[in-house]
């Protein structure tokens, strides 16, 4: 009987590095009982890692995706777990986001630029894995620009490429179009999925008044669950969310954030997530 799960990772569908059928093979391989992909933005990813996931019979695969939404205290990830892809309000969501995206690219490539870093975009959409001149419906994002001032010697690590350049707050940094929490989750609900707020230790607040605000605000807007699981979170955050969940009223999900390459520390399938840490109404989405 299989235990543990994974429902935040990501595939060469946005900036992770396994393509959605190598991610599944190795969620199998690791023995996990279930699998969410989440990609930044898109559902491309969906259909072959489900199809894929059709050979193992002992791994169940959860449709998803991650967007980003603005609230006062800058930006926030959602995620939408058992989301149909081909859901009209699903479609127009990442048709929006894309476009926001190949906006935003070339000005921070501009910005690159104007700061005497030799970078093009041809090269960002090819570490991207881009093949054709433009950039199609591929998601590209500052994890791919990241790498390729890392490949080309301008930085000696990822890190340090967000830290100088990237971040928010950086000299290159370009904000993307910011959709509203209620809007994102919306758009998950009518995609026939449940919402979560991932990895809430990223969101930018001085104290637990801060948080459960915000909380409150996006419970408001039918927020479903709270990420209590992630690998960037410490044992003691992982029971702070779980407690904050409960008093919400919230179900609990968790997951990994796998990226591959981009961010080799993080593995897939770890954090462990129990299976039974699940709680309602996400254990709708988990075989018994
Ligand atoms: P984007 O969607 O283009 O804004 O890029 C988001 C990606 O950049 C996600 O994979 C984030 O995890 C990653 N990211 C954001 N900030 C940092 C950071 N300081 N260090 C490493 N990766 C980061
Ligand atoms: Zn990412
Ligand atoms: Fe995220
Ligand atoms: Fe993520």
């Amino acid at each position: 009987m299989r235990r543990f799960v994974d429902l935040h990772t990501h595939s060469t569908a946005s900036d992770g590095s396994c393509r959605p059928e190598e991610l599944i093979a190795l969620a199998d391989r690791n023995g996990l009982a279930a699998v969410a992909l989440t990609d930044h933005d898109t559902t491309a990813g969906i259909e072959p890692a489900c199809r894929a996931a059709d050979a193992f019979p002992e791994l169940q695969f959860i449709a998803g995706i991650e967007l980003s939404a603005c609230y006062a205290g800058g930006t926030m990830h959602l995620l939408g777990l058992g989301i149909d892809p081909a859901a009209p309000a699903m479609i127009e969501i990442t048709r929006k986001l894309l476009q926001a995206r190949n906006e935003r690219n070339p000005k921070i490539i501009e910005k690159l630029r104007a700061m005497d870093i030799d970078i093009t975009l041809a090269e960002v959409l090819r570490v991207a894995g881009v093949s054709n001149g433009g950039m199609g419906d591929a998601i590209v994002g500052r994890l791919h620009i990241a790498e390729t001032l890392r490949r080309k010697g301008v930085i000696g690590s990822i890190d340090e490429a967000f830290k100088r350049y990237l971040a928010s707050g950086a000299p290159a940094f370009i904000d993307k179009e910011r959709l509203k929490p209620s809007e994102v989750i919306a758009a998950i609900h009518d995609s026939g999925g449940l919402s979560v707020l991932a990895h809430p230790s990223q969101l930018n607040y001085d104290n637990y008044a801060q948080l459960e605000r915000v909380l409150q605000e996006l419970v408001h807007a039918g927020l479903n669950g709270v990420e209590a699981y992630h690998s960037s979170h410490s044992n003691e955050q992982t029971r702070l969310y779980m407690e904050l969940a409960s008093r919400f009223s919230l179900g609990v999900t968790g997951g990994s954030d796998f990226h591959g390459m981009g961010k080799p520390d993080v593995k897939l399938g770890h954090p462990r997530v129990p299976q039974a840490g699940i709680t309602e109404p996400f254990t709708a989405l988990l075989a018994p």
